[in-house]
């Protein structure tokens, strides 16, 4: 009999931490590895954030807080929903915890009885699936295309919804396109979701703020006759630079934020109080660095999508957000080629030419891959320099 739990073989370790770890481990072992498989701003967390935390240490907030968030924080976060999503909650409405993937773990784990379905366009971010695996729940993907923007429509949404649908999953914009979901397109799917009266929705706005070309952002709480039936989750991480401070939350029904708190409990209890008072200055502090590094980030995409539309066999949407683009290599994966799927593609340029992207098969999309494009201007160029020989070489 195996120690391992039934469980836990339905999923597997997550891919795009998989990819940013052996990419790590090659620049260790002194190859010239360009990584471009990890999620994460390459900027540093702004100083006024970092004093807080240098502060909160200093007084002594070094205790365990609120399993679920220090009133300070829930406090920031409330402030948050109203000034930038018009949104009302109250504290009790309010979750925190250990980045937003525990805040979707546990939601999952709190809401899921077996063969409950949870819809997930794909591409989707690689842990939605197993996470609902995990909680003993069914996936149900949709595959959205790239003629689509890689967005659910109205349509592919009423056709996926059954009797044992629970949640419907939109992130926006997303993680691995970029994709950003315009008010039109949000109120398309609200019109299915307002009839369908006992399914949920967990927004996922963690990118909330990389985007581009004047995109307006609306999240789908923001349809009153849904508000009730919303989860939206959020999280310091990509907004803030603060991936390792390990903050997240979300706001919505009081049943499953109790529920989520109760699984906090009996779990990891409270995130670490000093990333909380850091975060509170974050949501409160000044914020006119998103708007710079938005920019900044704007001109690594325009290059990125640029270069990769001027490779043969390569196509490349322009995201309105993130920082991913998710071209197309379908055109390299061929007889003359040899290579067969979007893995072998991915894995033959990590080999040929040490640059690291991940699979668009990971995302629940063959053929495509996802390149992150938060590392700097330099080691873009030299990556789409190295990208451009990778394929005229395999097409030679
Ligand atoms: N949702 C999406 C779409 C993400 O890309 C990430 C980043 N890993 C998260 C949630 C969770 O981020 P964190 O746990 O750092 O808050
Ligand atoms: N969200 C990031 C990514 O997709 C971080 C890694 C992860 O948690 O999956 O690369």
């Amino acid at each position: 009999m195996s120690i391992i739990s039934d469980s836990l073989k339905r999923i597997k370790p997550s891919p795009t931490i998989a990819v940013t770890q052996k990419a790590r481990e090659l620049r260790a072992a002194g190859k010239d590895v360009i990584g471009l498989g990890a999620g994460e701003p390459d900027f540093d967390t702004p100083d006024n954030i970092k004093s807080a935390a240098i502060n909160a240490i200093k007084k002594g907030d070094t205790k365990y807080t609120a399993v679920d968030g220090t009133p300070a924080l829930k406090k920031a976060i409330v402030t948050k929903f109203k000034r930038e999503n018009k949104l009302n909650y109250s504290v009790d409405q309010i979750t925190v915890g250990t980045g937003g993937k525990q805040v979707l773990y546990n939601t999952f784990m709190a809401t899921l009885n077996k063969g409950d379905e949870v819809i997930i366009p794909a591409p989707f971010w690689v842990s939605y699936p197993d996470m609902v695996l995990l909680a003993g729940g069914k996936p149900k993907i949709v595959k959205c295309t790239e003629q689509e923007g890689f967005k659910l429509t109205a349509k592919k949404l009423k056709k996926a919804i059954s009797k044992k649908t629970k949640w419907v999953i939109i992130n926006s914009p997303s993680n691995p396109t970029g994709a950003g979901y315009s008010k039109k397109e949000i109120q398309d799917l609200a019109r299915v979701l307002i009839k369908e009266k006992k399914i949920h929705i967990l927004s996922d706005d963690i990118y909330e703020h990389v985007r581009y070309d004047n995109f307006n952002f609306f999240t789908i709480a923001q349809i009153s006759k849904l508000k009730d039936r919303t989860l939206t989750m959020n999280g310091v991480s990509k907004s803030y630079a603060m991936t390792g401070w390990r903050i997240g939350y979300a706001a919505g029904p009081k049943d499953i934020i109790k529920a989520i708190g109760k699984i906090q409990s009996q779990s990891t209890s409270n995130p670490s109080s000093i990333s909380q008072a850091a975060a509170v200055e974050a949501l409160n502090g000044k914020q006119g660095f998103i708007k710079t590094r938005a920019n900044a980030f704007k001109a690594r995409r325009d290059f990125v999508v640029k270069s990769l539309n001027s490779i043969k066999g390569i196509n490349c949407l322009t995201p309105n957000g993130a920082f991913y683009v998710f071209p197309s290599c379908k055109g390299l994966l061929n007889k003359k080629t040899r290579l067969k799927t979007d893995s072998n593609f991915v894995q033959k340029l990590l080999e040929k030419e040490n640059v690291a992207v991940v699979q668009g098969s990971a995302f629940g999309l063959d053929g495509y891959f996802r390149i992150s494009y938060a590392t700097s201007m330099q080691n873009l160029k030299k990556a789409m320099t190295r990208i451009k020989s990778f394929c005229e070489s395999i097409t030679r």
